[in-house]
């Protein structure tokens, strides 16, 4: 019998957030009928408001006491289901003291106990993380649907349109998006030189360049934009994330790294180029319709480390050449 009210702790990361979409929506295709209770860190639950990707959300705090009241919040909604995508022991115990009857989630912390589905988890990179994801739904029925691009809602592709102006971007003309910054360090961040090299050839082929960033990153990314010269700019800490999605989603191109920004841009439908430094792209690449992902792995890869002692060979094999030349191989094919 289909569930009446479903709640899923969401990933506690962008990229994975965007990684839960198909869940979602084979949630939703499965149990037409059900309730969706979304419960994950606040800046990210607005993500999913435009596609109506839970009927409800909770935001899940940091502090103690807020906390508790969120999870009797939680016990007084009466979820039957409870999903459990990251792998905490924290996020068990909620599931656990939700009252839902089914608990599914992967073991490993102690969760076991704690779950009534508790699945074995594969070596990492075995399956991409989406499916990882969607294998904890298969266990109740559920089955993979097709996922459609994320669209903005029209307020925050106001805001986006707000974003150009302040850019100098005119109506009409194409913009490009550079995610040069990773929150993971700098083993998964591209050099900014290269960053810069690449932006430049964007502008030559008639791109606007916006460098994408965090308020803490926006001297790396004026640096960026100042060595690129006319036709770039940063709008680091000016894009809260749902504006970003609709800067993204009306870019011609978004420039990435290994973060969640990447996952953001494919989710939009957008040309996206993500690189790769020390994880695993067979875990966690960007998925979307037109996306490549480059990544030249070493013997060392995946090493999953924040800095890499030994020269990161894995960033440094991401030429400009070959950007630039996938580049020019993803805008053909996505027209
Ligand atoms: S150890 Fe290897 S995989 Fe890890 S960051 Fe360095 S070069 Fe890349």
């Amino acid at each position: 019998m289909a569930p009446e009210r479903v709640l899923v702790r969401l990933p506690n990361w962008l990229g994975d957030v965007f990684m839960a979409r198909p869940l979602l929506h084979a949630l939703r295709a499965a149990w037409p009928g059900a309730r969706l209770l979304a419960i994950g860190p606040e800046p990210l639950l607005g993500l999913l408001a435009p596609e109506r990707g839970a009927d409800e959300s909770v935001a899940w705090p940091r502090d103690g006491a807020a906390r508790r009241a969120a999870t009797a919040r939680i016990r007084a909604w009466v979820p039957d289901v409870a999903l459990v995508l990251p792998a905490s022991f924290s996020s068990a115990w909620l599931a656990w003291r939700s009252g839902a009857a089914t608990r599914v989630g992967y073991r490993g912390e102690g969760r076991a106990l704690l779950l009534t589905h508790a699945l074995r988890r594969r070596p990492r990179g075995e399956r991409h993380l989406s499916d990882e994801f969607l294998d904890l739904a298969a266990v109740l029925g559920v089955i993979p649907v097709p996922v459609p691009p994320l669209v903005p809602s029209a307020e925050d592709v106001r805001d986006a349109r707000a974003v150009l102006d302040a850019a100098g971007v005119a109506t009409g003309e194409r913009h490009a998006l550079l995610a040069p910054r990773s929150a993971f360090g700098p083993a998964r961040e591209w050099f900014a030189d290269r960053f810069a090299a690449t932006g430049k050839a964007l502008v030559e082929r008639g791109l606007r360049v916006l460098i994408c960033g965090t308020a803490a990153e926006a001297a790396s990314c004026e640096w960026i934009a100042r060595a690129i010269g006319p036709g770039a700019n940063s709008v680091a800490g000016r894009t809260p994330l749902p504006t970003l999605v609709a800067l993204a989603a009306s870019a011609r191109l978004a420039l990435c790294n290994d973060s969640g920004i990447a996952h953001l841009a494919a989710a939009t439908g957008t040309p996206t180029l993500q690189i790769y430094g020390s994880a695993s792209s067979a875990w966690t690449a960007a998925r979307g319709p037109h996306v490549r992902v480059l990544h030249r792995a070493p013997v060392c890869s995946p090493c999953w480390q924040h800095t890499c002692s030994i020269g990161t060979r894995c960033l440094d094999a991401v030429t400009v050449t070959w950007v630039l030349a996938e580049t020019d191989r993803l805008l053909k094919e996505a027209g």
